[in-house]
């Protein structure tokens, strides 16, 4: 049956699922100007790809749909929903992401006026962000490149040294940029002052490389082979002291190192700088969900396979329940992650936004949980949703020009990218732990002690599930109160459980804490994903709850609250099904736990009619779907017409 959502309510919900005001303007400018060459990237010689999308980037920095870089911190929102709304090609937005959200965030953030004079004036100065070295990725701490000061010449000099320092993978370095901001070791007087940040200038206006640098492309690649990774080397390379990045430190021109930030908090404050990236990666791999269940929902809502006994009509394959089982619980999930992604914005916004010093240390912080939970969570969807529509789509899902398996080329890298998604949840688990133990610490001795100690059962008990645990009907397993208390103990047991282990093993066993941290990395990765389960679904009970109070009398959006309810949860419902944590914790029995199987088939039920308008919500421009499954105006057999007369026919010369 079609979908039971009024079209009245379209433009809401893709106002809060898409909420850039420009991007239909953005949309139609793409798809005027650059989407014809756009296609043509898949069939053309390596190299020539790259230099394509340097040109097609360039096309784009000349309009008036691109943010300037003042929006960066002026307008945060507009570039995200820019970078939101390209849609077309995984190259070109990478390649954009470098040179806004890496390269001209790192100047705006750690730099001073004069360096956003200098290299932020004109938008077509491409940048690039040298970070990554051959054999330092992850531990950022260790970077292996030197920035010495010379008292003489009163210049930094930049040296690779050894060729495991390399800076690696660095985006439009090879085709597009002029300068590149380079992280490295601070050298001073003989004194190494840890990791900073310089803009180097690697070409010159005409284009021609600087002397001393070097640089190499990387390689083919699993996908986005448009994207110009190259690999650069510094061979004494001398810049001008002011260009060092030196809002948080500064070197004067006699050599004196000075900053008034302590080294942990200064470290912290770089890596900061990552955190919109590191947002704009989790929104693209939401985008590359909602193309991919797209595709896959439209084709099984026309696709007929085996026919009907009893009416003699091929059955659609949207029918199967077991096609609906695979599909709607992504849709639902990318739902989540949408709303999820909507609150980590905010966050971020008020992070970039406030002045008060300790408050911002507390947003950073906060900025730091979510933008890492959204990142690695989203990027795994992203991958996840399109395996599972490719192999929905059966052969056809195989076919390169209905785009899944391009897709999954690209979204790849994005688990890797900014930040390896298992270290950032390590990452934040860390930062729960350290709030946790803060909490200990303030408490006296008898009141530690009974905290500990009542902890599992108090926290049990006060979330009422120890008094709903035989309680197993649909109005319970969906309710606020089961999902959300289930999800925020499971965190706090984990938490809790960790805490004690590290405890055990640093404190009574004197083991030392990289050591312990390894041994329970498991454990680590486990709260971190239990946090980022529970901060989505509070995310979404509370767009819930705000779209309720805001359109309570419309009848119209009391349809669509429902469904959203519904999807709410079957996600909810599906993260506890998945994790053994909860039957193992006594959270569920097996009587619950069956119970809460049979109700995930309901709500899949439930929602599968309303699959094609909830897609719509995305409010995503038709023409990524031209030529493939997921387009609305074009059937399989049109994508696959009948052979002209004139077209050249298969024969083959056996010589015979
Ligand atoms: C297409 C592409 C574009 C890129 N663009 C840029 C760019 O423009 N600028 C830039 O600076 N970099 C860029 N990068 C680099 C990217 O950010 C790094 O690849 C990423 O940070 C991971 O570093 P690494 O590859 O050295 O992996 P490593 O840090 O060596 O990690 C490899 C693996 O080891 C394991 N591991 C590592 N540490 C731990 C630990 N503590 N505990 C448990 N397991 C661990 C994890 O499984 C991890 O995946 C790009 C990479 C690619 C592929």
């Amino acid at each position: 049956p079609p979908s039971k959502c009024p079209p009245a309510t379209k433009s809401f919900l893709a106002s809060i699922l898409n909420p850039y005001p420009e991007k239909h303007r953005l949309q139609q400018w793409v798809g005027g100007h650059l989407l014809e060459d756009i296609k043509k990237i898949p069939e053309m010689p390596y190299m020539e790809s790259k230099h394509h999308v340097d040109m097609l980037m360039r096309r784009f920095l000349d309009s008036d749909v691109v943010p300037s870089f003042d929006d960066l911190l002026e307008n945060p929102e507009k570039v995200f929903g820019f970078m939101e709304n390209i849609w077309a090609e995984g190259s070109l937005s990478v390649k954009l992401s470098v040179h806004y959200n890496l390269y001209a965030m790192m100047i705006k953030l750690l730099g001073n006026e004069d360096h956003k004079k200098r290299f932020l004036g004109n938008l077509k100065d491409i940048g690039a962000f040298l970070m990554t070295e051959l054999y330092t990725g992850t531990d950022v701490k260790s970077l292996g490149t030197t920035i010495t000061y010379d008292n003489n010449k009163k210049v930094f000099v930049i040296n690779t040294g050894d060729n495991k320092n390399q800076k690696y993978w660095i985006g439009n370095s090879l085709c597009s940029a002029r300068y590149g901001v380079v992280f490295g070791s601070l050298v001073c007087g003989n004194r190494n002052q840890g990791i900073h940040a310089f803009v180097v200038e690697l070409r010159d206006a005409n284009g021609k490389l600087k002397s001393g640098v070097f640089i190499r492309d990387c390689g083919r690649k699993g996908g986005l082979n448009a994207l110009d990774n190259g690999a650069i080397w510094f061979d004494s390379v001398e810049i001008p002291r002011e260009n060092l990045l030196n809002k948080y430190a500064d070197v004067s021109e006699d050599g004196a190192y000075h900053s008034d930030v302590k080294f942990n908090r200064r470290f912290a404050l770089h890596i900061g700088a990552l955190l919109f990236a590191r947002i704009g990666v989790g929104s693209g791999g939401m985008s590359y969900s909602k193309v991919a269940l797209a595709i896959a929902l439209r084709f099984s809502h026309q696709r007929t396979q085996f026919v009907n006994p009893k009416t003699g009509e091929g059955i659609r394959i949207i029918d199967y329940d077991l096609q609906q089982y695979r599909l709607i619980p992504l849709l639902a999930e990318t739902y989540a992650a949408s709303f999820f992604q909507h609150y980590v914005k905010r966050v971020y916004i008020q992070y970039v936004k406030e002045e008060n010093e300790e408050k911002k240390d507390e947003l950073l912080k906060q900025t730091h949980l979510m933008a890492s939970i959204s990142k690695a969570q989203i990027s795994w969807l992203g991958l996840r949703a399109i395996d599972e529509s490719r192999e929905c789509c059966g052969g056809q899902g195989y076919k390169f020009a209905n785009r899944l398996v391009h897709l999954r080329s690209e979204a790849d890298i994005l688990v890797t990218l900014d930040g390896v998604n298992h270290i950032l949840l390590m990452s934040v688990a860390q930062i729960l732990l350290g709030e946790y133990t803060k909490e200990l610490q303030d408490r006296n001795f008898i009141s530690r002690s009974m905290y500990l100690a009542w902890e599992k059962a108090s926290d049990l008990l006060r979330q009422g599930l120890t008094m709903s645990y035989y309680q197993s009907d649909s109005a319970h397993l969906c309710s606020d109160s089961f999902i959300i208390n289930a999800l925020d103990f499971r965190k706090e047991r984990l938490k809790h459980t960790l805490a004690t282990r590290l405890y055990n093993r640093i404190v009574k066993n004197k083991q030392a804490p990289f050591l312990a941290f390894n041994e329970c990395a498991v454990h680590v990765v486990a709260l971190g994903k239990a946090y980022s389960e529970f901060s989505t679904m509070k995310a979404y009970q509370k767009m819930l709850l705000k779209i309720k109070r805001i359109h309570k009398r419309d009848p119209d959006y009391k349809k669509v609250i429902r469904v959203l309810r519904d999807m709410f949860s079957l996600h909810g419902l599906n993260c506890i099904l998945k994790d053994n944590f909860f039957l193992e914790n006594s959270v569920i029995g097996s009587r619950k736990s069956k119970a809460i199987r049979r109700e995930v088939l309901r709500l899949v039920k439930n929602i599968t009619p309303h699959s094609l308008f909830l897609i719509d919500q995305f409010d995503m421009p038709e023409y990524i779907f031209d030529g493939t499954l997921g387009s609305k105006t074009e059937s399989l057999e049109d994508l696959n017409p009948r052979p002209d007369e004139d077209e050249p026919r298969a024969d083959l010369d056996w010589g015979q």
